[in-house]
Order: structure tokens, then C-alpha cells, then sequence
């Protein structure tokens, strides 16, 4: 366990906040100090062909330690941390043996994660957890992931009576501000299927996450003195609160749990003559997402049929542009590198938390990309912000999942139970 525990606190030591500013690849210059370290000890602790390239994409390969053919699979992670939340100087802070009670975090600033506000602390009573000091995040989003990829990595090496195939593993910059997969080279990692290790609590397991669409909608208007105004002049806020008003009031994220779908409104600037309003859309279905783009378009339309005479062209334009999709479309045709999954965790006593991410993963942006790619727990709670923790038997448990995968995908039909085809 102290193994792990000096690691973890050997990377987020190191600030590696991205930045979505910026246009270069890492987003920092930051993001290399770990790069650099990463590559020096995939290096040490025996991993092969270690490679980064001259966006800081690092990849590495453990060889097969079997004589028949196994799929080769990968684990990757991304070594950035969120811009919304500082990550520079990074005091982590070592509670051995929780006690289920108030953590302080930093007494002269009365930061207390407290477990009446984070409940999930319960599950974690005698474990040993690791805090921030309540100024800066922890970045357990997703160095606890490189933590357990490293971890399983050597513990494969060391223990070689273990039988495995290939296996690649991937770390990547600007995760955070999404564009880890965007320079991921698919071809080069040359896995059949990979796994983020980049999920929150002990058995997640995730394959199913939103289609997406950003939409801008522009709203134009006409200034006339108010006192003269009669008939002349065209608010544009007032239009644009039309639009806001037409979109259905209980499908906003506030009002959206599990696979339903929604509108989000996130910025609104506006003056009479030009009001800008930015909304994304979300949806689990591929039906139900491109008909929530078309209520965006029909709202629009009515809106400059409304106008037309009156403005003389169209007063409101829309420009939606698609995101990301569900990685599920991808993932379920070789549904059984999630079962894989599932049975290694079922085979560690962790019990599978299956449910779709309201959001998106580096993972679906490679599914799409030809490396299907789920997504499994890392152990984090609270991520982005100041009351960010990880139990360390958490990241424990995922690096047994990691080495308990590798294991199953060199075993005759991956260790699944295959059912008989009725004849
Ligand atoms: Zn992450």
C-alpha cells in the first residue's frame, strides 16, 4: 500500500493543469515535467518500447508472456487536471484508518470534508484515504489511473508465473478540456480494445455515454429610440427569451437524472441588436438526440417565420455542431471486452456498477476512432474541486482489476462462460 501511496503523491505533486486557451499540444508546457517522469519510470520498472511523441503522448508496451495468440488490449489514462480548480502545490494529506468522522482539511481555513455533506466517506471507515489540504485539488482525476495502470504494470513484470498477452498503455495530456483522444495515435497503440482507468468509485464500469451537439444561436435585432419605438424596434434578448422559453422546462440538466436526455442553456450575452444564446444538447439515443436538434431548428424556424416580414430575412440563425457519440454503438458489437470486465471484477468480491456516464470519455472519442474503449473506476471522489479524495484501497482494487483483465483475455474464450447455441 505505501507503494501506491508514494507513487500517487510522486505525480500529483507535479501540476499538470491544462489549459483550453490554449492552442498548442500539451495545452501547458507543464504537462511535460510529468510526461518526462512517466517515461522515465515506465522505463525503470521494465515496460518496453516506451515512446513519447512530440505532443507528450506516451505509450508503452508490457510483452506477452504466452505462445498462443491473445488479443493484445490497452489501459490508458490522462495525466492532466482540470482548469477549473487550481492543482499547483498540491499537499496531499495521508488519513490512515479512517474514523467515519469530520476530516479537516485545513483548520485555518475551517475546509472540513465532512461525511454528513459527502456520504460516501462511510463506505471508507478503516481505510486509508487521501485528502487535500483544502486549497488546491487533489488530481486523483486521473493520476490515481496512471497510479493503477503503473502499478498492475510492474506487478505483471514482477510476477510472470501471471499469464497475459501484449498489453499497451496510453497516457495522454488535456483530457480535462477534451482533447485527450485527439492526437491519440490508434494505429500506432495497435490494441484491439482498451479501458480508461478514469471513472469515480469501486466497480464502476461504463460503456454507454451521451450523444452531443453544441448549438449557438444568434439573434439579431433593430435599435430605434424607445419613445419612437412602436412597431420599429426588434429586441433581441426578447426573442432570445422566446427560444429559451420554447425549449421543453423539464428536460434541463437540473431535471435529468439516468438516460434522460436534455437542453442546456450555458451563455447568454446579449443587446438589443444581437443577442447570442449557447445551449448543448445531450441524449443517450441516437433518435431521440437528432430529434432534440431538430426542436432546436423547428424553434428557430418559427421564430424567423414569426419575423420575416417584419425584419425582411431571417432574424434568428442557428449553427448546431455535433460533439461526440455514444460509444455504446461501438463497445456492444465485441460486448464481451465489457464482460471481461465484469467478471474480473465479480472474481475480485467488487460488485459491478454498470450505468451510463452523463457526459463523455476520452473513451468514446477512441471508440469512434477505432479503439473500442469503456471506461473503469479509478477510485476518486469529488473530483475538480478542493474536497477531491481517493481511498487507497480503492486504486488497490482497480490495479487487481487491471492485472485480473489481462489474465482473463489470454484465457480460452476469455474466461467467459460461452453459451451453448440451441441447436
Ligand atoms: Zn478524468
Amino acid at each position: 500500500m505505501q507503494h501506491i501511496i508514494d507513487r500517487f503523491i510522486s505525480y500529483v505533486t507535479v501540476d499538470t493543469e491544462s489549459d483550453p486557451n490554449s492552442e498548442t499540444t500539451p495545452s501547458t508546457a507543464k504537462q511535460w515535467v510529468l510526461a518526462n517522469q512517466l517515461v522515465e519510470e515506465l522505463k525503470k520498472i521494465g515496460m518496453q518500447d516506451v515512446t513519447i511523441d512530440d505532443k507528450s503522448y506516451i505509450m508503452a508496451t508490457l510483452p506477452s508472456n504466452v505462445d498462443h495468440d491473445v488479443p493484445t488490449i490497452g489501459f490508458v489514462s490522462h495525466f492532466d487536471t482540470t482548469p477549473d480548480f487550481t492543482g499547483a502545490n498540491v499537499k496531499p494529506q495521508i488519513i490512515p484508518n479512517y474514523d467515519g468522522k469530520d476530516i479537516v482539511l485545513n483548520a485555518e481555513q475551517n475546509i472540513i470534508l465532512s461525511p454528513s455533506y459527502f456520504k460516501d466517506l462511510l463506505q471508507y471507515k478503516g481505510q486509508t484515504l487521501i485528502t487535500t489540504d483544502g486549497t488546491t485539488l487533489l488530481g486523483a482525476d486521473d493520476k490515481a489511473g496512471i497510479t493503477e495502470i503503473v502499478t498492475a504494470m510492474e506487478f505483471l513484470i514482477n510476477n510472470p508465473e501471471i499469464k497475459h498477452g501484449k498489453i499497451r498503455v496510453g497516457f495522454t495530456p488535456d483530457e480535462e478540456i477534451g482533447r485527450g483522444a485527439h492526437h491519440f495515435d490508434v494505429n500506432k497503440f495497435g490494441a484491439d480494445w482498451a479501458y480508461t482507468m478514469d471513472g469515480s468509485q469501486v466497480g464502476e464500469l461504463e460503456y454507454e455515454n451521451f450523444n452531443a451537439a453544441g448549438a449557438k444561436i444568434t439573434f439579431k435585432g433593430k435599435s430605434v429610440h424607445p419613445g419612437y419605438a412602436k412597431g420599429k424596434m426588434i429586441n433581441s434578448m426578447l426573442i432570445a427569451n422566446d427560444f429559451i422559453t420554447a425549449l421543453p422546462s423539464d428536460e434541463t440538466p437540473e431535471t435529468t437524472k439516468g438516460y434522460e436526455g436534455f437542453y442546456h442553456v450555458h451563455h447568454l450575452t446579449g443587446s438589443i441588436e444581437e443577442t447570442v444564446v449557447e445551449l448543448i444538447i445531450r441524449d443517450h439515443n441516437k433518435i431521440k438526440f437528432e430529434k432534440r436538434k431538430e426542436k432546436v431548428e423547428k424553434i428557430v424556424r418559427k421564430i424567423n417565420k414569426k419575423f420575416a416580414k417584419q425584419f425582411g430575412e431571417d432574424v434568428a440563425i442557428a449553427e448546431i455542431n455535433d460533439q461526440y457519440y455514444n460509444m455504446k454503438e461501438k463497445v456492444v458489437p465485441v460486448k464481451y471486452i465489457v464482460d471481461i470486465a465484469e467478471k474480473a471484477m465479480k472474481e475480485l468480491d467488487i460488485k459491478p456498477l454498470i450505468k451510463p456516464i452523463r457526459g463523455g470519455t476520452d473513451g468514446c472519442q477512441l471508440s469512434y476512432m477505432g479503439l473500442p474503449c469503456p471506461n473503469i473506476f479509478a477510485g476518486g471522489h469529488n473530483f475538480h474541486g478542493k474536497y477531491e479524495y481517493v481511498p487507497v484501497e480503492s486504486m488497490q482494487k482497480a490495479v487487481n482489476v487491471i492485472v485480473k483483465i489481462a489474465e482473463l483475455t489470454a484465457m480460452p474464450d476469455y474466461g467467459l462462460v460461452v453459451p451453448k447455441k440451441k441447436k
